[in-house]
């Protein structure tokens, strides 16, 4: 019975024990469940903080907050956990790489605007520190950030500093090309002695490196100087209308002088005769009235007498006459002879500057207004001779594509041969001027209508034949032409525009080809 009841009392011990174990570890459960839930918070928060890294690490942990939602226990996600950590850590290390190679670019960068010249001192030793900086490396995105914003303020601090040093503006292949025609302008004038030196210098500039500016000054400088010519010359044309108006002023008063002293001895003159012819009258008279042989002697000895001295008189008056006449003679011949070589001086230049107008300056060939007047000309002839009369249109095939492959100096290098090709395959009494651009008028006399194609081919060939070599690279350069004969009932234009109509058949026919309008 003792040990009975010392067995309840062992027994109701080891039940509140076993309670009180029960309680505690209720308590400890409810514990852990407390900090697995403050965990697994902790763990969707720190997910949330990650996001934007990756898409698959985003997707994860998207994933991963909406499963902590629902679980009861922690296991039931390791699995995941596992899966998101590599992601997390390979994310890590791929961040890593980025950020040194986002130090590395930045360093290049600054590099090259260390190269910029010129600038601020304050600029360049800011942007050395800047580099120093840069050679530790970066953590985190937050060590990268701050050095970009610096770099962009450096960026826009050296592009104030570019703007207001005014940088020069930079030289284009145009205006390498209209340094070209200046320069090729500049040879083909004639300048005064005087201004040799000055067009010198400024071929020399020309052939070397230009500048905007410089360009700008030496067109100033050509027109300046040309400017001055053409007031000499026009001072030059009113010395001469001078010298011509006083000339003629000169001759005018001889003349006048001469008719007055004519007047004059006229008038003498007719008082002579006058006074001869009264004595002869009176003679005549005496011999009729006077019956004595001896009065009549006298009288008429006295009368020969005055006849005598009378023509003496006329001679004199004639002999001074012929003298004045001779100097006004003299004068006046002087007068021309002086205006004659003034004028011939003032012809030779008008002369040059004809000639120089009249002529194409990259060619040489006669120009378009130098084409007019021959038409003119040839016309002229066709209408006193009615030989036949050819007009041909002839235009470079496919030129255009010459300029864009070899630029633009080879295409005016190649105008200018063919120019000489086309005027050497022609008679003297033949004629081609440079119409424009690539295109050429050939004004063909005497030639009948079975041998115009012929003719024209050969030309054709001529210019085929011609061994053009542009960087290393034989070209063939062909021309189509078109021509018309000149016919009785039209005017040359309308012949013109019948031979460019069939320049334009050939041209679409497939060009290097003659075409004659029938
Ligand atoms: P198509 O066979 O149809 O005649 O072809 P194309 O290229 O010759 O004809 P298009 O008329 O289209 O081009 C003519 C080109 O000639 C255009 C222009 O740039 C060039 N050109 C005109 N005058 C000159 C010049 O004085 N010098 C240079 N280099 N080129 C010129
Ligand atoms: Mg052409
Ligand atoms: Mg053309």
């Amino acid at each position: 019975m003792k040990d009975s009841m010392a067995s309840v009392s062992q027994l109701s011990l080891l039940q509140q024990k076993l309670h009180s174990a029960k309680t505690a570890l209720n308590e400890l459960s409810e514990q852990k469940n407390q900090n697995q839930h403050a965990l697994l918070q902790f763990i969707s928060q720190l997910s949330l903080a990650c996001k934007g890294q990756s898409i698959e690490l985003d997707n994860k942990l998207a994933k991963l907050r909406h499963n902590l939602a629902s679980i009861e226990h922690i296991e039931e996600v390791l699995p995941e956990l596992v899966e998101v950590e590599h992601l997390v850590k390979q994310q890590y290390h791929y961040m890593m790489a980025q950020l040194e190679d986002g130090r590395a670019n930045l360093t290049k960068v600054v590099r090259q605007l260390q190269r910029f010249d010129s600038l601020p001192d304050k600029l360049t030793k800011e942007l050395a520190y800047f580099k120093q900086d840069l050679g530790k490396p970066f953590y985190t995105c937050w060590d990268y950030f701050p050095k970009v914003r610096s770099l962009v303020n450096f960026y826009n601090a050296i592009l104030q500093a570019q703007l207001a040093q005014d940088d020069p503006l930079s030289v284009l292949p145009k205006h390498r090309q209209l340094a070209h025609e200046l320069a090729q302008m500049v040879s083909e004038i004639e300048f005064r002695k005087d201004q040799r030196d000055q067009v010198l210098v400024i071929k020399d500039y020309l052939a070397g490196e230009i500048d905007i500016d410089g360009l700008i000054d030496a067109y100033q400088t050509v027109l300046t100087l040309l400017l001055e010519n053409i007031a000499l010359e026009k001072s030059a044309s009113k010395e001469f209308l001078y010298v011509l108006n006083d000339a003629l002023s000169a001759v005018r008063e001889v003349v006048t002088d001469s008719y007055n002293n004519s007047q004059r001895s006229f008038q003498l003159k007719q008082q002579l005769n006058r006074e001869i012819n009264s004595r002869v009258d009176n003679v005549g008279e005496a011999v009729i009235d006077i019956n004595d042989i001896d009065q009549l002697k006298s009288q008429v000895a006295e009368q020969l007498v005055s006849i005598r001295t009378a023509l003496g008189r006329k001679e004199a008056l004639e002999q001074r006459e012929q003298a004045l006449l001779r100097k006004s003679i003299e004068t006046m011949r002087d007068e021309l002879n002086e205006l004659s070589k003034e004028a011939s001086v003032y012809k030779e230049r008008l002369f040059e500057q004809q000639k120089l107008t009249m002529l194409d300056s990259l060619t040489q060939l006669p120009n378009r207004a130098a084409l007019e007047e021959r038409m003119e000309l040839e016309y002229r002839n066709y209408q006193r001779h009615k030989q036949p009369l050819w007009v041909a249109v002839a235009d470079i095939d496919h030129f255009k594509a010459i300029n864009d492959s070899f630029g633009h100096s080879t295409g005016d290098k190649t105008l200018q041969v063919i120019s000489m090709a086309l005027k050497n395959s022609l008679r003297d009494s033949e004629f081609v001027a440079r119409y424009g651009g690539e295109e050429f008028v050939l004004l063909i006399p005497d030639v009948s209508a079975t041998d115009i194609k012929h003719l024209l081919n050969r030309v054709r060939e001529k210019v085929k034949n011609i061994p053009f070599k542009f960087k290393n690279q034989r070209i063939t350069v062909t021309v189509s032409i078109g021509a018309a004969q000149l016919l009785d009932t039209e005017q040359i234009n309308e012949t013109f525009e019948r031979a460019d109509a069939a320049l334009y058949q050939a041209k679409h026919e497939s060009r290097d080809r003659v075409i004659i309008d029938a």
